[in-house]
């Protein structure tokens, strides 16, 4: 039998409702539960994959292709189960599939609502698809109650509720406690509305998980009980923790997972088994030393662009027992050829992550030849390989003119689209007005790895598969020249069309990836391409 817990959000947005709702997963996981994770996003687009990092944090694309929220990542780190297409639905993929089967007439001529249309194929997500021997479905809620585009969703949850009842469903409510210095007290008034909203659209949450930033006093966790119907020991401490990998052991400490099963009436669980995390802890907060890694993007200022980046590279630092301080380096600074580049001399490795237009790009080029040259650790991640690629291209190989189409026409496409490098780029025309979405290489392809080469030594194999989100490639015609220049073609898609993976022969640690390891790195299982940087990092580290 098949559980569903709905975790929604109030008071404000921003209080972790998707680590909240990730950590929850991984206790029942850590209790010997099967569990999947699922994301309900109330707004228009279809997916997020159009939509830009400044708005939205990263988009996270699974091994099936899709393009997903960001939350999603948190999920796959916390429990290790690979998300799917149908763990995520925007508001947009709902109408857009209803309003194909209107015109399809499907429909018969009935009129087409929200309720009861939207409202159904909101269930009907909820409920499809499953998985095997799955004991329990967290669905999370996103936005927060009292939002206009999130009532579709509540109201399908709530049917569930009734449609399903209390014991294979749980309403969990995050909420903000709000400590007031002048007046010297937590406040619980935001919670009570937050929940009296909650109800008044027909959800009673079982659970409360409130964020603080201080212990709760009882009394005003008795007072929280009372008003918002819930029992005091359903009233739980979500405070601030030193790091997310803290969450789990945190919420258990507080009695989260025991409450879920009181709820669920089911007492013979085992105990959870919290080694993996109590290990992370320690781990994380007594490393041996720290190294510190450039991460030169274009959205340095916003945290959540560079999301599974910044937890591949925590999870890298765990695998040496090292803290991994991420400087965060502006690439659009370095587009000026004058801008000096000494802001990365203190660095131990250079990151350049993925990316898009021309913005910025010269800059990562910059960096790029800079930690070439002087011998730093660097790794190149889809936009950042396909540069780096350019960037010896034209100083390694003498191809001055090197560039990618996506900078516009080109003598010389070193990358490309694919039938671009064939037809030469200038014949290409591309209509402007065509459909935004999926038109990338998007999700998991294999890929074979040269016997002998760095790569192969770090993966341990010679095949592996990684995830996609791309629509240029670097353009075979090249490796030759770039090849007898120094720069080793280690990793080619299984037809030897697609160039995966570069290395430079004549450098400690420079590789650059055409797919995206970060989104398959977990913290007990680092991502091994993220373990031997940081362990370059490392090396670096004691020779400055
Ligand atoms: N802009 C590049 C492309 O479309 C790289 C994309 C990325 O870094 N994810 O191929």
């Amino acid at each position: 039998m098949i559980r569903y817990i709905f975790i929604t959000g109030g008071v404000v947005s921003s209080l972790g409702k998707g680590i909240a709702s990730a950590a929850m997963g991984s206790l029942l996981q850590a209790r010997g539960y099967k569990v999947r994770l699922r994301k309900l996003d109330p707004y228009l687009n279809v997916d997020p994959g159009t939509m830009s990092p400044r708005q939205h944090g990263e988009v996270f694309v699974t091994d099936d292709g899709a393009e997903t929220d960001l939350d999603l990542g948190h999920y796959e780190r916390f429990t290790g189960v690979s998300a799917r297409q149908s763990d995520n639905i925007t508001t947009g993929r709902i109408y857009q599939s209803i309003i194909e089967k209107e015109r399809r007439g499907d429909f018969l001529g009935a009129t087409i609502q929200v309720i009861p249309h939207v409202t159904d194929a909101i269930k009907e997500f909820v409920l499809s698809d499953p998985g095997d021997d799955v004991d329990f479905v967290l669905c999370e809620i996103g936005g927060t109650v009292g939002d206009i585009e999130g009532l579709p969703f509540f109201e399908a949850i709530r049917q569930l509720g009734q449609e399903l009842g209390p014991e294979r469903t749980c309403f969990i409510h995050l909420t903000l406690l709000p400590y007031i210095p002048a007046a010297g007290e937590m406040k619980t008034k935001p919670t009570q509305h937050s929940v009296k909203e909650l109800r008044s659209i027909g959800i009673q949450p079982q659970i409360l998980l409130c964020r603080c930033d201080r212990p709760i006093p009882e009394t005003e966790k008795g007072k929280i009980a009372s008003f918002c119907n819930v029992r005091p020991s359903s009233v739980i401490e979500a405070r601030d923790v030193g790091h997310i990998y803290d969450v789990p052991a945190a919420y258990h400490a507080e009695g989260l997972d025991t409450e879920v099963l009181w709820h669920f009436r089911i007492d013979d669980a085992p105990k959870p088994d919290l080694t993996r995390w109590n290990e992370i802890a320690h781990t994380i907060h007594n490393p041996d030393g720290e190294v510190c890694v450039g991460l030169v993007g274009k959205y340095t200022d916003v945290p959540d662009a560079y999301k599974s980046v910044s937890e591949a590279l925590v999870h890298g630092g765990l695998a040496n027992k090292v803290r991994v301080k991420v400087r965060m380096i502006d690439s659009e600074q370095f587009d000026d050829e004058h801008h000096p580049l000494d802001i990365l001399e203190g660095v131990h490795g250079v990151i350049l992550p993925g990316g898009f237009g021309e913005r910025g790009a010269h800059g990562k080029m910059r960096a790029a030849r800079f930690a070439r040259e002087r011998k730093l650790p660097c790794f190149g991640i889809c936009y950042g390989m396909q540069l780096s690629v350019i960037e010896t291209a034209r100083h390694m190989a003498g191809i001055k003119a090197a560039s990618t189409t996506e900078f516009g026409p080109t003598d010389e496409p070193v990358v490309g689209l694919i039938e671009e490098w064939t037809k030469g780029n200038e014949k290409i025309t591309r209509d402007e007005n065509t459909d935004k979405g999926g038109t990338m290489r998007l999700g998991a392809y294999p890929a074979i790895l040269r016997q002998g080469s760095k790569v192969a030594e770090i993966y341990g194999t010679s095949e592996i598969s990684e995830r996609h989100r791309h629509r240029y490639e670097v353009n075979r015609g090249y490796i030759e020249k770039m090849e007898a220049a120094g720069v080793v073609f280690s990793g080619m898609s299984p037809d030897g069309m697609l160039p995966e993976i570069i290395e430079l022969k004549d450098h400690p640690w420079f590789i650059g990836v055409q797919f995206h390891p970060e989104l398959k790195s977990r913290p007990f299982d680092p991502h091994p391409l993220f373990a031997s940087f940081i362990e370059a990092a490392k090396v670096q580290s004691r020779l400055v």
